[in-house]
């Protein structure tokens, strides 16, 4: 990618009503636009780790069985009458419309419903279970609670997937590896080591839902956390009988803010009574199949990334989610052509995540701004290390500070460990 070539620029300035730091960083490093409050588009370096969180989200729900799909963002609201959710005093995030004909119509805030009917047409028999469709979609909230520092969105992509078992047991088992799944994805965004699993309501359904939350001052929950069990509990379930389940000390426990990533929830048949989806079980008996539901908030997932390795002012990325791996600046006259040499020769070993600053700026504005974007290595090319000899390349690792002088050969060593 050669920077001349992109039509995106840096700001010095991000929007005055932008508080938080992931935003204004974000925003300033032209990762995504502020198309109005609480409303925000992905540019194309947003948009490159917003697909690689994406892929790594994938990996891990095809690893457990998931299979995506994609469902439908105009609802029905015949399906969520039937669960009671149609309902404005129920739900209260709906944005709804309305055909020509005046029928009513909704934006999708979550897809239980019209999941759900549509598996009464894939589910007959035990055999047919377990089943574990998942999506990347657009969810659409009318949003009410307070601002906070990590982004709060009305219209965001959701993963979530819907787990459909015979049973109780059949469900445990996958809600045990989907938990794991996740501590996955968590860690390999680069989160992990900031990331409790924490203990909330179960809503009228079940003793527990888990979230998945992330440290931060910017979060706008307040969680309990234990660290030697590494578990946390959200406020709402801070009671003494949840404190004896879970083998914890009210003494141990430190109040933390914190921002919610993604969660976990056992929804048992309260969907599929409600829809009649129903199995022929071995022994002909008709039953409820059983459910979860699991979510994560992509665009929320980079907000945090963002928030929680950057520093005041840059951005910093994990190798794993970088817009660009690297980033070639070259210096002064001479610099250039051999800048695309190197660029040529460490695209066909790294393929396309190397950007070429061959803009006709100044050298202090393609490091305030490589720094800013935050591509975990960047290579410099000046006159100055062309002295040194042909071959040698300033190679500076961002995570470390450390400068080092190679050929492409030993980049390539260092890079692939
Ligand atoms: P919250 O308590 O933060 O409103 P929620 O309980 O409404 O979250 P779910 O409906 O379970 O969350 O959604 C699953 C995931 O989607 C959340 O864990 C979060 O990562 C993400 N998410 C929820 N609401 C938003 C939003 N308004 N903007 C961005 N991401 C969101
Ligand atoms: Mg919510």
């Amino acid at each position: 990618m050669r920077l001349s070539k992109t039509f995106v620029k840096t700001t010095k300035q991000a929007p005055a009503d932008e508080v938080s730091k992931n935003a204004q960083l974000l925003i300033r490093a032209g990762f995504i636009y502020k198309e109005m409050a609480w409303v925000y588009a992905f540019l194309p370096f947003g948009w490159r780790v917003f697909n690689k969180i994406a892929k790594i989200i994938r990996e891990e729900m095809d690893k457990i069985g998931g299979e995506e799909i994609h469902l439908t963002a105009l609802q029905d609201p015949e399906v969520w009458k039937t669960t009671d959710r149609w309902s404005d005093q129920v739900v209260d995030v709906w944005f709804k419309t309305k055909l020509q004909s005046g029928k009513d119509l909704g934006l999708s805030f979550t897809h239980e419903e019209p999941l759900t009917r549509m598996m009464k047409k894939f589910i007959q028999s035990y055999k047919d279970l377990p089943a574990y469709p998942y999506q990347i979609q657009l969810k659409f909230r009318n949003e009410i609670r307070a601002k906070s520092g990590i982004m709060r969105a009305r219209e965001f992509y959701m993963k979530d997937l819907y787990s459909f078992s015979k049973d109780k047991t059949q469900h445990d088992k996958f809600y045990e590896k989907i938990k794991q799944a996740y501590f996955n994805i968590f860690d390999r965004v680069g989160i992990g080591h900031l990331t409790y699993l924490t203990f909330a309501s179960g809503g009228s359904f079940s003793k527990y839902s888990h979230e998945f939350q992330t440290l931060t001052e910017a979060g706008e929950d307040i969680i309990r956390i234990d660290e030697e069990k590494w578990i946390a509990i959200n406020e709402e379930v801070l009671v003494d009988e949840v404190l004896q389940d879970l083998w914890i000390q009210k003494e141990s426990l430190v109040p933390r803010k914190a921002v919610e990533v993604g969660n976990i929830f056992t929804l048992w048949d309260k969907f599929s009574r409600a829809l009649g989806l129903t199995y022929k079980d071995k022994d002909g008996v008709d039953k409820y199949v059983f459910m979860g539901s699991y979510g994560i908030g992509l665009g929320r997932l980079m907000w945090t990334v963002a928030e929680v390795l950057s520093d005041d002012k840059w951005l910093v990325w994990p190798r794993a989610i970088a817009p660009y791996e690297f980033v070639i600046i070259p210096i002064g006259e001479n610099a250039s052509q051999r800048a695309l040499e190197v660029y040529t020769a460490l695209k066909k070993v790294f393929g396309n995540e190397i950007v070429l600053d061959d803009r006709a700026v100044s050298p202090g504005f393609k490091f305030k701004d490589a720094d800013l974007i935050g591509y975990p290595y960047q290579i410099v090319i000046s006159d100055k290390t062309l002295q040194q000899g042909p071959e040698v390349i300033e190679f500076i690792t961002r995570a470390t500070g450390q400068k080092q002088f190679l050929d492409i050969e030993h980049i390539q060593q260092i890079v692939s460990n």
